[in-house]
């Protein structure tokens, strides 16, 4: 028995919950919508983050310093400025031996940062490490209706408005044709008015900017191309799982959302309600969480769905298996097969021709290297296109004394023999008149940001990393040695970039090498693998889906679960898999509207 046995809730959930969530990423909210559908209010997710309304992403300098994740009590490896201090912003960014990974805290998790991208891998990903039975044509439904969901499709034709032309994409495109390859406009989840595509791939996108409710009802514009995506969208014109999977469970099922909520222990309960850390859970969990605001609390439930993504599911439920000895279990292949997906940034600086990477949706196109078509084991990837934000081009002009003192000079020289010739003139001319708007366009003309362009790669990795316990939190060894091949191969691709667009520079990360030697991943995955039984897996992919081995009623949705790289970018297979968990827990068939159906017909 526990030390909290003889404690009642006396909280805000008394009595015993059906359903708890763990974490609010695309795992998490499909769970939640799920089973709201069956166990309305019955059903509590608990989120560390923040809620962010319409307009509420951090933009200004002062609040971007600060807009980071962090706990003082946890002993996790952060940048330096963020060690230690009490920080509830998105970027949850970690530092571990050879990887460094980037994740989200919020309502929504990933989908808040991420890129928009919804690609489902090739088939030939899942003949390896898949547990037998699981893969494309298996999870085809269940893709198919979280594309619906998730409203992925392409960028509109720019044919009808040439404001949707994102010279980025054709830039990348004329690449891939260069070399050979095939690219095409990736599916992303944006919207672009709710009869865009849905249906008829004739129909027209909604006007830049206009709003209107979605399917859903909640509040979306029309993508108005800022190319802020990765920085969250202040317009709510990304479909993150906030506006849609999320909305219906909170508004339209009475699911229970808390943020603000850090879980920390989960234990099994006896027949009397009691904690009993040798019960099986067929009695149900209680669930003990910091409201960070306030105190700790906990909760009881029948059942558990630990979504917290993969640092965070893996963090818990190794903590609970070897630190609280709560929940032990738990298979012995827990942290096993991480991977980091084989991502890869890296930059060409200064080229000779218009890249324009801060206009559009962040992702627009991939091109296929092996990954697709004329599969390479060894040397999978493809290269995506990627856009930031107007105002870091505005601050990478500002660093560029810092960055290139040499262009630095060139422009100063310029602006200088400018103002010789404006001084003369007006001496002999006698005004001066017109002459701003020329200083400016001397000044700002040719700004390194519109000739540069950011490359990501993402591929199969050999997902032989293992997370583990450090001092009690999380820590990730990654051999990065066994997927050099991979890495080799991307870096090659980046340096026929750099000669493709005529440019100066090829900046890899990392270059392993001081002071870049790690990799960086935004799609951690695995740890939580899928399999047929606890010798290869943590989680049942048989009947019991989604199921954690040795205990009932405990479930795992989210990253994790993959058992190893899928090449492509993660978050359709996670979802995919998420809803083929629900269903097994609801035993409801998924269907697109999230049975709203008085809402919007489809
Ligand atoms: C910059 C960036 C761009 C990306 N672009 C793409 C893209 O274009 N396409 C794509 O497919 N993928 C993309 N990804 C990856 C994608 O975001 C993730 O793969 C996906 O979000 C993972 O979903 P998940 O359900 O596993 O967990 P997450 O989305 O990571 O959600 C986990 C949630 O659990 C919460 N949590 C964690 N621990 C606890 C706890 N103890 N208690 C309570 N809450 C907790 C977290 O705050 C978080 O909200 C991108 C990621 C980044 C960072
Ligand atoms: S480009 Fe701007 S408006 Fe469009 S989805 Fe991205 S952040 Fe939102």
């Amino acid at each position: 028995m526990g030390p909290a046995s003889s404690v009642r809730n006396a909280g805000k959930f008394p009595g015993k919950l059906d359903a708890v969530v763990i974490g609010s990423g695309f795992g998490g909210a499909i769970s939640c919508c799920r089973l709201a559908q069956k166990w309305g209010k019955g059903v509590l997710l608990l989120e560390r983050g923040k809620r962010y309304p319409m307009g509420s992403f951090p933009r200004a300098p002062h609040q971007m310093a600060d807009n980071f994740w962090s706990d003082p009590n946890d002993k996790v490896r952060r940048p330096r400025h963020i060690h230690n201090r009490s920080l509830r912003g998105m970027y949850d960014i970690r530092n571990y031996s050879n990887m460094d990974a980037v994740v989200c805290a919020g309502l929504g998790g990933g989908s808040l940062i991420y890129a928009n991208v919804f690609l489902e891998p090739p088939e030939h990903v899942f003949a390896s490490g898949w547990p037998a039975g699981i893969d494309r044509d298996f999870l085809r439904p269940y893709y198919d209706v979280a594309r619906n969901v998730l409203g992925a499709r392409p960028v509109p034709s720019w044919e009808e408005d040439p404001r949707r032309r994102i010279a980025r994409t054709e830039f990348f495109r004329d690449f891939a044709r260069e070399q050979g390859r095939e690219s095409r406009l990736a599916d992303i989840c944006v919207f672009f008015g709710n009869n865009y595509n849905y249906k008829d791939p004739q129909s027209l996108p909604l006007s830049i900017g206009l709003q209107e409710k979605n399917r859903y009802g909640a509040t979306q514009t029309s993508c108005t191309y800022c190319g802020e995506c990765d920085v969250g969208c202040n317009t709510h014109s990304k479909n993150t799982v906030d506006l849609n999977y999320l909305h219906v469970a909170e508004h339209v099922h009475g699911a229970r959302i808390q943020t603000g909520c850090l879980v920390e222990k989960i234990v099994p309960l006896d027949e009397q309600g009691d904690e009993d850390t040798t019960a099986d859970g067929k009695h149900g969990y209680r669930v003990h969480y910091l409201e960070l605001d306030d105190a700790a609390t906990f909760v009881d439930t029948q059942r558990v769905v630990v979504s917290a993504g993969t640092l965070g599911t893996n963090e818990l439920l190794l903590r609970c298996r070897d630190v609280h000895r709560t929940l032990p279990r738990i298979s012995r292949q827990l942290g096993q097969r991480f991977s980091g997906n084989g991502d890869f940034v890296s930059f060409v600086v200064e080229g000779k021709k218009a890249a324009d990477p801060n206009y559009g949706p962040v992702i627009t196109q991939y091109s296929d290297f092996n990954l697709f078509k004329a599969h390479d084991p060894q040397r999978s990837f493809i290269l995506e296109d990627a856009s930031y934000p107007v105002f870091m081009a505005w601050f990478i002009e500002g660093m560029q004394p810092m960055l290139n003192p040499f262009g630095l000079l060139r422009k100063v020289w310029h602006t200088l023999k400018w103002l010789w010739k404006r001084v003369m003139r007006t001496l002999i001319g006698g005004k001066w008149s017109g002459q701003v708007a020329d200083l400016f366009h001397e000044i700002l003309k040719g700004d390194l940001s519109y000739r540069s362009s950011v490359l990501l790669c993402m591929g199969l990795d050999k997902g032989d990393g293992v997370l583990s316990l450090k001092e009690g939190r999380l820590d990730i060894q990654w051999p990065q040695k066994s997927s050099m091949p991979l890495y080799r191969a991307i870096v090659d691709c980046g340096k026929r970039f750099k000669a493709f667009a005529g440019s100066t520079f090829f900046t890899p990360l990392p270059t392993w090498k001081w002071p870049m030697r790690n990799n960086i991943t935004v799609h951690p995955l695995g740890g939580c693998a899928l399999a047929h039984d606890s010798e290869r897996g943590v989680v049942s992919a048989g009947n019991d889906r989604g199921q954690v081995f040795g205990y009932t009623g405990l479930y795992v949705a989210d990253g994790s679960l993959l058992p190893g790289a899928v090449g492509a970018n993660p978050a359709a297979t996670i979802s995919a898999v998420s809803e083929w968990i629900a269903e097994g827990v609801t035993g409801n068939i998924p269907n697109a509207d999230l049975g709203a159906y008085h809402l919007h017909k489809i």
